[in-house]
């Protein structure tokens, strides 16, 4: 489970921040977890909530904040809307479609205290 070591990475944000910007507690932390980025949100959820005991985001709600994905069809040349990598252009039917959104994960914001 490669969540495992996503929420760890996430964990060490959240604690290069605390140190920036001075806080003891963070009570939310809101990532964005892009459609095609391979990260299955309660996979991650339950990973997140393992990793954080005994640290500063022990508690800290874990807000998933889905991102569409979305590519650019290399057949008929508009962007559109993509559930899957390698999938056809909603569109047009054609290949290829280059993923152009919604690939990462990224914490956006943290509620602290
Ligand atoms: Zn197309």
């Amino acid at each position: 489970m490669h969540e495992m070591s996503l929420a760890i990475g996430v964990l060490q944000i959240v604690e290069d921040a605390a140190r920036e910007r001075h806080f003891r507690r963070v009570r939310s932390v809101f990532l964005e977890i892009g459609e095609l980025a391979a990260v299955e949100p309660e996979a991650m959820r339950f990973c997140f909530d393992a990793v954080v005991r005994g640290t500063l985001a022990e508690g800290a709600v874990l807000n998933v904040i889905e991102v569409a994905g979305e590519g650019l069809c290399f057949n008929c040349n508009r962007t559109v809307p993509l559930a899957a990598r390698y999938d056809p252009c909603p569109a047009c039917g054609g290949y290829p479609v280059q993923a152009t959104g919604g690939t990462e994960m990224r914490v956006k914001e943290l509620e602290v205290e």
